[in-house]
């Protein structure tokens, strides 16, 4: 059973590596992902959020009416110019929500579980989804991306998080 990371474990923050191995652990990872963020009432989750330093993504936006994406190894190739700004959270930040500005559009090249290449254009909520989950895999937060206004509202909060851990480890 998969646990989730929440900030600020340390696996947040670790450098992902490019998946070469498209075997069935892979494949059963992905669905142990996909089980937990339907679990925990999120729309996306990256490997870095289950500790895992790899590059790896799960996106369903309508769990009600499960279209499960997995992409392995993906990237954000263009984004459009156009941004939009709207309310953000995220399971490894509990409790935090934020409007965050993204790229309305972008294109992504990535690969399925399997190897097959995956091109494809997003947009609204699921381009949003797909800036988030693949920034996990550079290590950027969504408040990261959070204007210096909000980002300072935020600190509260995310020194509770901090203190949370803490407390947890002592
Ligand atoms: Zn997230």
């Amino acid at each position: 059973m998969l646990s989730l990371c929440v900030y600020p474990h340390p696996a947040l923050l670790a450098p992902t590596q490019k998946i070469t191995q498209f075997d069935a652990a892979l494949q059963q990872l992905g669905a142990e992902m996909l089980t937990l963020m339907y679990k925990t009432k999120g729309v996306g989750l990256a490997a870095p959020q289950i500790g895992r330093s790899i590059r790896l993504i799960v996106i369903d936006l309508d769990p009600e009416n499960p279209q499960p994406l997995l992409l392995v190894n993906p990237e954000i190739v263009e984004k459009s110019r156009e941004k939009e700004i709207d309310e953000e959270g995220c399971l490894s930040f509990p409790e935090i929500r934020a409007r965050i500005p993204r790229a309305k559009q972008v294109n992504v090249a990535a690969q399925s579980v399997t190897g097959e290449k995956i091109e494809f254009t997003a947009d609204g909520l699921l381009a949003r989804c797909l800036q988030h989950e693949v920034d996990h895999l550079e290590n950027i937060f969504f408040v990261d991306r959070a204007s210096v206004a909000a980002k300072l509202s935020l600190k509260p909060a995310l020194v509770k998080l901090r203190e949370r851990a803490e407390a947890i480890k002592n």
